[in-house]
């Protein structure tokens, strides 16, 4: 099996929600999951339309409460084309008998095929084969073909292509007690003989998206005109004809959609638009060689070679990371540049977490900047944007800078649901999970990392720097002086580990000095007192009386830095927040032997009246974020600066603490678990990397993946190979290299951009080779073992054992 396709070989109905989300195409602007062109929503299929961006707010009652949501909308379907041979049934292989079936997604290309031979009822036996690209280089196009050839009968063949926007918002089981009518019908119109237009808006965000669709039937390549029916109603618009099949000879019936917005630049109207765009394109394989011409160049950039010392794990291995990739280049790609939108954290390819943007990024944007850092740009100006409402909200809440939310949509306010349901307990229970302020250190962070794989002064200048210094001052507004202690302290929040929101039978929401919080928040204001040296003088000057930046308010910074709380167990471990080591033991053995799978304890505790808030137990990594974002060096040099004594074996005994009290409820843990055994134990690096890489493909949640990919632990897995194994480290304007290569990896290869350079990375375990393409940007530095060297455009240099 080629590690490029990626293939099912019979059509099984329960796992077609795993398929729809894994074979969904899209292109950055929009995206549409894979499911079969025949289906709507129903308790196998569910096809959705997702646009980058397209969100939609509804209130509903819950628990005898008004709540409001803001969801990413299931924009209308593009996609029914269907057809019954000789007055039988619609297709639909449920009820007919299926001889043949696959489904392929070809990552190199980006086309989706599924070719089935079914017999229906009257024993017509029937071989069909649909194809479907959403095309990468134009980007309001789609384009699906569907060859249809009678095997033993002849006779006429009904044919209907239609535009749904019935569809709702109904992708997430737990959701659908709440509101999920977001359409409302604008117009359906027939505007060519060809052609079907639709408009639909959204009802509070007005957004309007048109699709016009193109629908052309062939026979041996000549075009035919059948006589058309037409047929609508609000929301939906669709064409019937009826042909005349052969036995053994092929229809096709090809339907290209153009796909616009309100939203869009350089355009009119978006129904007039998606009419004259649907009339322009040629035949589908014209739009499909394209197609394959846009991936290939992507994969150029994008593609990762790993060899392990067993074959056939490779090609899995291989295969999945592509996938992952091809995913992640469906959610944010190219197209991405010009919009206004951040990444989902489930992708454009469902509706968990209704879309919204969390603190994700951190683990997507190493991928995209080192090949195509342009769109993290972009992506950071989502927030940029926002800034305006995180400064809104730091004052409401009594502080000053900017607060970003926890989960942000469209206007950047907090789209964090206020209750959630308990699946396990049908219960609704109060959501505390705003309180995770160390989103605005992931944005610091973003910031920091994206200046320094590309030095983008411009950029740092006129927006990089106000998001570091307005985060700088919220931090620096949130944090209290304990006179007692001597000591700035952070309390009231949560960490990355969602399980623990409250102190034991505390009414109050939050807790105290959560470390990740604490350390970062001294990063954070260390990098934002180094950014201000970093600025050409007028626009410091300029930044520094627009924000009223005043020597007080950076001494109390560089105070912070100096005096921040950081709590650690007797034992000299470093306690994930105030108060950790008080809490219970969990009982792991008793729980998995009771349960099986525990990953979500929160759930199971709650269900049996209990707490995680009780336990020492975590959903995901937090104190070992610490590990993950920065070197042993730079958290040596935090704690030190602070005064902490630092233990040698911080690492290992941190490691080997918080391991063994982690369920991994999230799948972005593994991919942290994995890196930072890196340096310290790389079998179980490895075991957690094969971990991390079966989240979506094997759905490791039991269900989630259904609902949307999971972009973090995706991106995560990919950046594992590119950074946590070639050790790819930035600082001090040098690329520091530091390879450390689990066994199973014989070799890997990997292309990255830095500061203009392209470079292409091989490591084995006797070698590292570095080259770097011809360029006339100016020279970099690359760090080896301690050991600076400057490499410019056309350079190759050698490193020997490197691992
Ligand atoms: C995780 C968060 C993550 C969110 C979205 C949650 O389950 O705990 O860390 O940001 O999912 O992926």
């Amino acid at each position: 099996m080629s590690s490029w396709i990626f293939a099912y070989d019979a059509f099984e109905p329960a796992e077609e929600g795993l398929r729809e989300a894994l074979c969904t195409l899209g292109n950055g602007y929009f995206a549409t999951r894979g499911a079969a062109p025949e289906a709507a929503a129903d308790d196998v299929h569910y096809p959705g339309t997702y646009l980058a961006g397209g969100f939609n707010r509804l209130t509903s009652s819950v628990a005898g409460r008004a709540v409001e949501n803001e969801d990413l909308v299931n924009w209308p379907n593009w996609l029914p084309l269907t057809f019954a041979p000789d007055a039988g049934d619609w297709l639909d292989l449920r009820q007919a008998e299926v001889l043949e079936y696959r489904q392929q997604l070809d990552l190199k290309t980006g086309e989706l095929t599924r070719r089935f031979q079914f017999r229906d009822r009257e024993g017509r036996e029937t071989a069909v084969v649909q194809r479907r690209i959403v095309h990468m280089l134009q980007p309001h196009l789609a384009a699906l073909r569907c060859d249809i050839t009678p095997l033993n009968w002849g006779g006429r063949l009904a044919v209907r292509t239609a535009l749904d926007g019935r569809v709702k918002n109904t992708g997430v089981a737990r959701y659908r007690s709440l509101a999920h009518q977001h359409l409302v019908p604008l117009l359906e119109e027939q505007v060519a003989p060809d052609t079907l237009l639709l408009k639909v808006e959204s009802s509070q965000s007005q957004i309007r998206v048109a699709q016009a669709a193109r629908t052309r039937v062939y026979h041996d390549d000549t075009l035919q005109e059948p006589r058309r029916r037409l047929e609508q109603e609000p929301g939906w618009i669709a064409q019937r004809f009826t042909l005349q099949a052969a036995q053994g000879k092929t229809i096709t019936v090809e339907k290209v959609v153009a796909l616009f917005t309100s939203r869009d630049q350089a355009i009119s109207e978006c129904g007039l638009e998606a009419r004259r765009m649907a009339a322009r394109p040629g035949r589908y394989l014209e739009l499909a060689r394209t197609q394959r011409l846009a991936w290939r160049q992507l994969w150029r950039r994008f593609d990762i070679e790993v060899q392990l010392r067993t074959y056939t794990s490779s090609d899995h291995m291989m295969q999945v990371m592509r996938l992952y990739m091809f995913q992640l280049l469906q959610t944010v790609s190219p197209n991405s540049r010009d919009l206004d939108a951040g990444v989902p954290a489930r992708g454009l390819h469902g509706e968990a977490y209704r879309g919204h943007i969390f603190w994700d990024e951190l683990f997507i944007f190493p991928v995209l900047n080192f090949r195509i850092p342009e769109v993290t740009r972009s992506l950071l100006h989502y927030r940029y944007r926002r800034l305006g409402e995180a400064r809104y909200a730091a004052r409401e809440a009594g502080y000053a800078g900017a607060m970003f939310p926890w989960q942000s949509g469209s206007d950047g306010r907090e789209e964090s649901q206020a209750m959630h349901l308990n699946p396990k307990s049908g219960r609704w229970i109060a959501d505390n999970s705003s309180l995770q302020r160390h989103v605005n250190l992931a944005i610091a962070y973003n910031v920091w990392q994206y200046f320094q794989a590309t030095h983008d002064r411009e950029f740092l200048a006129y927006y990089g720097a106000e998001l570091l210094l307005e985060i700088a001052r919220f931090f620096g507004t949130i944090c209290t002086y304990n006179e007692k202690l001597q000591r700035y302290e952070i309390r009231g929040v949560m960490g990355p580990d969602e399980y623990h929101e409250a102190y034991p039978d505390s009414e109050t929401p939050g807790l105290n000095n959560n470390s990740y919080t604490n350390v970062m928040v001294v990063w954070t204001l260390q990098r934002a007192l180094e950014v201000l040296d970093l600025l050409p003088e007028a626009r410091r000057r300029d930044l520094a009386e627009l924000l009223d930046l005043k020597p007080e308010e950076l001494k109390r910074w560089a105070a912070i830095t100096r005096l921040m709380r950081v709590v650690f167990h007797t034992d000299g471990i470093i306690s994930q927040f105030e108060g950790y080591e008080e809490l219970l033991e969990f009982d792991w053995e008793g729980y998995r032997a009771k349960y099986g799978d525990i990953q979500r304890l929160d759930r199971i505790l709650e269900a049996e009246g209990d707490s995680p808030n009780r336990y020492k137990l975590s959903k995901q990594a937090d104190v070992l974020m610490l590990f993950y974002l920065l070197t042993p060096e730079e958290l040596r040099g935090i704690l030190e600066g602070l005064g902490y004594p630092v233990d040698p074996d911080c690492t290992a005994k941190n490691i080997d603490y918080y391991c063994r009290r982690t369920s991994h409820g999230s799948t972005l843990s593994r991919v942290v678990h994995s890196w930072v055994m890196t340096r310290y134990d790389r079998e179980a690096s490895w075991q957690h990397f094969l971990g991390a890489l079966e989240s979506d493909v094997a759905d490791v949640q039991g269900g989630t993946t259904p609902e949307g990919i999971h972009t973090g632990a995706m991106a995560g897995t990919v950046d594992l190979i590119q950074r946590a194994y070639t050790g790819i480290q930035l600082s001090q304007d040098v690329l520091w290299l530091s390879p450390r290569l689990p066994a199973e990896i014989a070799s890997l290869t990997v292309n990255v951009v830095y500061r203009g350079f392209a470079l292409r990375l091989t490591v084995d375990a006797a070698q590292m080779v570095v080259k770097a393409e011809h360029s006339n940007a100016r020279a970099i530095r690359i760090g080896v073992a301690g050991e600076v060297c400057t490499l410019k455009g056309g350079d190759t240099r050698v490193f020997h054992r490197p691992t």
